[in-house]
């Protein structure tokens, strides 16, 4: 028997609590609550949860806004007490973030802060509740420290209440749209009862569900992860191989993309990945591998070849102009990736504190993230229009591929030299333009 919501046919309508309202959070509560849901956030962060009521997004999003605008006040809430929400609540996500420590394992303090809180608010509660994992984490997690510390500090047991893992697999820029159209959904359980609660959540949206222990949708997660950036690593070890060689790197890929093994995605040689999920999952995975007496050496090698890139871009710079101590350099893309204000592991991070180092003065233009980078580099001219970051430079770098570059036209004119190093391979040739491909 299904329940119409708007347009989407679900199972049941559930009650669901989101717990970190970030990039995952707010989306997975915003689109629960279109597939039909009710949805109650908890954040540490008392500003998040006021935009949230207020139905503004504490992060740009597509599509994300209309989301909250519709939902917000209705079957979306947001509150910072934990123990309202998991009573209102039949379902608890775990979306709080897993940053890498100092040594790049990963950090699994946040987790263990919400699994604690959840395992206090458990306590009371008669109900049967499960808690799900959609954060990040790595193989063994869910079951060796968030399983531990609820069954703890609720006095219960497992069984009583259920534990799953959700990993979450959207892109950033296209967030909502990925959430509501998967290509997979893993649902990792110890008991079956908790996997199908976890599955039909998701029975609006058209899918399979593969359905896993805990540590496969773990490993499931940071796999997906690494052999994307497996890929980028590859495409630019071939792209700098290629540039010694004088051959067009793109029209190799363009070929080899062509085998049905391989794909035609992720084989853009360019600047390298950021973000805040590949390079702090697959040095995790490394950390994890370390851990249990294993040498993960091409995963070692996928983050040096991305380390490098950058790098390899102010070097062809001053391979050009020679000593950069006093000229202008404008970095043109400050975010992770388009359509995001993200600048989490951003390229253009590396690249700005490089050029610095070097003594240039670094003139700065992105749609959406001079913000968020404001509070990295206090150090650099920030600009809201392309032309007025790019007027007297002497070279200019493209680090984000926005689509906006690409129409970038006139706006050249005004450089005091017009120099451009594409780390996107997006710009096509112009004239009057001297155009270095990074590969
Ligand atoms: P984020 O840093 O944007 O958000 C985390 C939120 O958790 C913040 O709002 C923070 O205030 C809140 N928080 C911190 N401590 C808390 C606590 N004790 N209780 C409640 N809330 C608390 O993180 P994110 O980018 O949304 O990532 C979350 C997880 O999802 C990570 O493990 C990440 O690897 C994974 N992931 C992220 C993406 C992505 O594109 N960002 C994609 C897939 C998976």
């Amino acid at each position: 028997m299904y329940i119409y919501s708007d347009v989407y046919h679900i199972e049941k309508i559930m009650r669901i609590s989101v717990i970190g309202t970030g990039y995952v959070g707010t989306v997975s509560a915003a689109c629960f609550a279109e597939l039909g849901h009710e949805v109650v956030c908890v954040d540490i962060d008392q500003s998040k949860i006021d935009q949230i009521n207020a139905g503004v997004p504490p992060i740009y999003e597509e599509g994300l806004s209309e989301l909250l605008k519709k939902h917000a006040g209705k079957r979306l809430r947001a509150t910072s007490d934990y123990e309202l929400a998991v009573n209102n609540s039949e379902v608890s996500f775990i979306c709080v973030g897993t940053p890498s420590d100092s040594e790049g394992n990963i950090d699994l303090s946040i987790v263990r802060a919400a699994s604690s809180s959840l395992g206090d608010s458990l306590k009371k509660k008669k109900d049967y509740h499960v808690i799900v994992v959609k954060s990040t984490v790595v193989p063994e997690t869910t079951e060796k420290v968030v399983l531990p510390i609820i069954e703890k500090r609720s006095g219960k047991h497992q069984g009583d209440f259920g534990i799953a893992m959700n990993p979450e697999f959207l892109r950033e820029g296209k967030a909502v749209y990925d959430f509501m159209h998967p290509d997979k959904i893993v649902v990792g359980s110890l008991d079956k009862r908790s996997g199908d609660m976890v599955a039909s959540l998701y029975s609006g949206i058209k899918c399979e569900v593969t359905r896993t222990n805990p540590r496969t949708a773990e490993m499931i997660k940071y796999v997906n992860n690494a052999f994307l950036a497996t890929k980028i690593s590859f495409a630019n070890e071939v792209g700098n191989i290629c540039k010694l060689l004088g051959i067009n790197t793109y029209e190799v890929m363009s070929a080899v993309g062509k085998d049905f093994r391989i794909g035609p995605h992720f084989l853009n040689a360019g600047a390298g990945f950021g973000g805040s999920c590949f390079p702090k999952d697959v040095k995790a995975l490394i950390g994890k591998a370390s851990e249990i007496g294993y040498e993960p050496m091409l995963l070692k090698s996928v983050i040096e070849v991305n380390e490098r890139q950058p790098v390899r871009m102010v070097e062809l710079l001053k391979n050009r102009l020679g000593e950069l101590k006093g000229k202008k350099i404008a970095v043109m893309g400050l975010a992770f990736k388009n359509d995001t204000d993200d600048i989490r592991e951003s390229r253009s991070i590396p690249v700005i504190k490089e050029l610095l180092d070097n003594g240039a003065i670094v003139s700065a233009y992105d749609p959406m993230a001079n913000e968020n980078m404001k509070k990295l580099f206090d150090n650099i001219q920030y600009h809201t229009k392309a032309a007025d970051a790019l007027r007297g430079v002497e070279a200019c770098l493209i680090m984000t591929e926005w689509d906006e570059f690409k129409s970038l036209d006139k706006e050249f004119n005004v450089m005091k030299n017009k120099l451009i190093i594409d780390g996107r391979h997006m710009l096509t040739l112009r004239k009057n333009v001297e155009y270095i491909g990074l590969c």
